[in-house]
């Protein structure tokens, strides 16, 4: 039988390369709900092209255009509320592919109604933290991790028992500006900080590898994903890309996951789990590649490294603050509104001034990263110069 699938995203870079999957093995999977925020362009083809049953855009003003473009054919809704509708509809799967906080409501509805929930977008998690794992057990649903990182982890960690888990080494490519001084970072534009070295993603991820904020962010979805405290979850540089994260154990032994940088195959992973198929991705040639290097991140050059793991340490409404503030502030950057380096002063003047308690539901989370980005908002003018 077909696995039904939700693209929560199917617009965006890991909502494509879902698709790409889907349409390799059509007779795995079938495709009965796809999501974007506004391009209904881009989500009318989709819906076309996989036969979805619903299409929602988030866009409200982009409701009457979407319908225009898909007829009858395929049912179609917008506004928030509306996802939770495609969150939740009768699949096997649901592929959490939105990018940033937006995707929270969606992916724990999913989780609330038991859905195996094949999870890209970390700040979903990252904001929820313990909410999101206590809620998965307590429905019954599977998160299974689609970032390259923790799918490595997680495949490193099949047979073993969590007990004998010494530590987790997340590995990083160290971004664009791996090698670049200070004063160039902040020079650096845009356009530099999105040519990501290895990986083609998008925007708001491609900045956050710049600024290694990724890297935090990972460090906290790793924490709560596989229950492992910050002193025991470590961040490599490693530039080629190729060991996409280990697991120490206890007796000392070391295993990772390897693969040439291709997000079809975590994301494939995740969808075939807990079997596994055949992607198009470039098997690894390891005597091409010759040398793997390794190397300490630089929290000084990459501040938001270090401020991600005080806030992972810190507890509370520490990482959504973190993730709000971090949000707002590379928006602001793409805009070209303030420096690159400026991101991660941003972040830290946002934590500074914080210190609540963990959140005990899901709305005073969306409450507390309401209030984040109002504060962050009023204060960038007088930070950035
Ligand atoms: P993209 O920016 O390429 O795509 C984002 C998707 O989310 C699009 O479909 C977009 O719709 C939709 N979207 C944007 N804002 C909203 C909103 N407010 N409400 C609802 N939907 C929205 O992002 P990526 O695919 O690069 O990343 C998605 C997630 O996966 C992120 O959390 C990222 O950190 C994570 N991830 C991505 C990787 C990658 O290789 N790209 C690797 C590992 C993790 P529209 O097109 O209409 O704007």
């Amino acid at each position: 039988m077909r696995r039904k699938i939700v693209i929560l995203g199917a617009t965006g870079s890991i909502g494509k390369s879902t698709l790409d999957l889907v349409e390799r093995s059509p007779e795995r999977f079938e495709v009965v709900a796809v999501t974007a925020a506004t391009n209904s362009e881009a989500l009318a083809e989709i819906a076309r092209r996989t036969g979805a049953k619903l299409a929602v855009v988030v866009d409200e003003s982009r409701g009457g255009d979407l319908r225009t473009r898909l007829g009858t054919d395929c049912s179609v809704a917008s506004g928030e509320e509306a996802l939770i509708e495609a969150a939740t509809m009768d699949a096997d799967l649901v592929i959490a592919a939105i990018v940033g906080c937006a995707g929270l409501r969606p992916v724990m509805a999913a989780v609330e109604a038991g859905r195996i929930v094949a999870l890209a977008n970390k700040e979903a998690l990252v904001t929820a933290g313990n909410l999101m794992t206590e809620a998965a057990e307590r429905h019954g649903a599977t998160l299974l991790p689609v970032d390259s990182e923790h799918n490595a982890i997680f495949q490193c960690l099949a047979g073993s028992r969590r007990e004998d888990v010494s530590r987790l080494i997340l590995t990083a490519s160290g971004g664009p500006f791996r090698t670049t001084a200070e004063a160039g970072m902040r020079e650096a534009t845009p356009a530099q900080a999105i040519a990501h070295p290895n990986w083609s993603m998008g925007a708001k991820i491609s900045v956050d590898s710049a600024t290694l904020m990724n890297k935090g962010l990972e460090l906290i979805e790793a924490s709560y994903l596989f229950g492992v405290p910050s002193k025991r979850i470590d961040v490599l540089i490693h530039p080629q890309s190729v060991v996409h994260s280990l697991v120490e154990f206890v007796d000392g032994s070391v295993l990772a996951q390897l693969g040439s940088p291709d997000m079809r195959v975590p994301i494939a992973y995740a969808m075939a789990w807990p079997e596994r198929i055949e992607t198009p991705a470039q098997r690894l040639d390891l005597a091409a590649i010759a040398n793997l290097d390794f190397a300490d991140p630089d929290t000084g050059r990459f501040p938001a490294l270090r401020l991600a793991r005080d806030a992972l340490e810190a507890g509370g409404s520490a990482p959504i603050v973190l993730n709000a503030a971090n949000e707002v502030a590379v928006a602001s950057f793409l805009a070209g509104a303030i420096r690159f380096t400026d991101i991660a002063s941003v972040v830290e003047r946002a934590l500074a001034g914080d210190g609540d308690p963990a959140p005990s539901s899901i709305g005073e989370v969306m409450e507390i990263d309401r209030n984040t980005r109002e504060r962050v908002r009023d204060m960038m003018k007088a930070v950035c110069t």
